[in-house]
C-alpha cells in the first residue's frame, strides 16, 4: 500500500478535497520516544494534517505544525517539505493524557510557512478550543483562508489517515450539497478511519456522489535527519559550546528529536569540523 496524498473534486458542489494515507514508516517515527496513548494519537493526527495543508498550497518550502506549551504537553512539532515528505514529534510527561483542548490548553499552537530562499514566510495562531485536533485546524483555515473547510484525522494501528474537504474559492457552490457532504462525513468515526483504506473509505462515504479522484500523489513518512544535519546543528552551537562537552565526556552524543536515531561524534572528527569552517567562508558550511 503505497503512501499517498490525493485531491478528490466534488464538481457539482463546487468543493475540492484531498485525501491522506500512510502505512509506512509510523513504528520508526512514533515509536522510538514512547509516547503516552494521547500523545502518540494527537502526534499521528497531525502527521495526517500536514499533507492536507500543503495539498492545494501553491507555497514552496516547508510547511510546520509547531506548539509550546508548559503543561504535561511541552512540544508537538509536524513538518512536511516540498517533497512531501513528513515528520512529527512531541515532548511531554510520560503521564501526560487528555484530548486535544486538555494538552493544549496553556500553550500556543502555529502554522509556520518556512520559506525557500527568495519567497515571503508566514505564520498563523490555530485556536485550540475544542476537543480535536481537526476541529482546530478548521477554524484555522476558516480564518486563514475564509473559506468553510472539514478536517478529519486518524491514527490507527497500522495506518495515519486525513481527509479534507473544502469550499472552492471561485466557481459555484452548493450550499445543500455541502450540508449533505457534511453529514456523510460525519458517519466516519475515529476508529473507523484509521482502519479502512483511502479506496473503501470514498466508496463507503461518497459512492453515490460525483466525485473525481486525482492521480494520487506520493508522499513518505520519514525522517529529514543525517550526520551532515547533525554535523551542521554541531557548528551552529559552536566550538565554545561543544568544546567542553569534547574534554568532559570524549565524544558527542546527539539524538534526532524526531526520529530518534543516536549520532555519535569523536573527537578528532568534531575539531575537523570546525577547523575546516575557520579555513572556509562561512556559507559553505551553514544550512
Ligand atoms: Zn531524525
Amino acid at each position: 500500500m503505497p503512501d499517498t496524498l490525493t485531491d478528490l473534486l466534488f464538481p457539482a458542489y463546487g468543493v475540492r478535497g484531498a485525501l491522506v494515507e500512510i502505512t509506512s514508516g509510523i513504528d520508526a517515527m512514533l515509536g522510538a520516544r514512547h509516547y503516552a496513548p494521547d500523545v502518540r494519537r494527537l502526534v499521528g493526527q497531525a502527521i495526517a494534517a500536514m499533507p492536507l495543508l500543503a495539498s492545494h498550497s501553491k507555497f514552496e518550502g516547508r510547511i510546520n505544525l509547531q506548539f509550546q506549551g508548559k503543561g504535561a504537553l511541552q512540544m508537538l512539532v509536524a513538518q512536511i517539505d516540498r517533497h512531501l515528505q513528513v515528520r512529527g514529534m512531541a515532548k511531554a510527561a510520560a503521564d501526560a493524557q487528555g484530548d486535544f483542548e486538555t494538552l493544549m490548553h496553556d500553550g500556543t499552537l502555529a502554522v509556520m510557512l518556512d520559506p525557500d530562499a527568495g519567497t515571503q514566510g508566514y505564520q498563523a495562531f490555530v485556536p485550540t478550543r475544542g476537543a480535536t485536533l481537526s476541529r482546530a485546524l478548521e477554524g484555522y483555515f476558516a480564518q486563514s483562508e475564509q473559506l468553510p473547510t472539514m478536517l478529519r484525522l486518524a491514527l490507527g494501528p497500522q495506518r495515519i489517515a486525513g481527509i479534507l474537504l473544502q469550499r472552492l474559492p471561485e466557481g459555484s457552490f452548493d450550499a445543500d450539497g455541502w450540508d449533505h457532504l457534511q453529514i456523510l462525513l460525519d458517519t466516519l468515526g475515529e476508529e473507523e478511519h484509521g482502519a479502512i483504506d483511502g479506496a473503501t473509505l470514498l466508496r463507503r462515504l461518497f459512492h453515490e456522489e460525483d466525485l473525481r479522484v486525482f492521480e494520487p500523489r506520493p508522499l513518505k513518512l520519514a525522517c529529514r535527519c543525517d550526520r551532515g544535519s547533525i554535523a551542521s546543528l554541531l557548528l551552529s552551537l559552536g566550538e565554545s559550546e561543544i568544546e567542553p562537552v569534547l574534554v568532559e565526556q570524549g565524544k558527542v552524543d546527539v539524538t534526532c528529536e524526531f526520529c530518534g536515531q543516536q549520532y555519535l561524534f569523536m573527537p578528532d572528527e568534531v575539531r575537523q569540523l570546525y577547523a575546516a569552517e575557520r579555513s572556509e567562508p562561512a556559507t559553505a558550511t551553514r544550512h
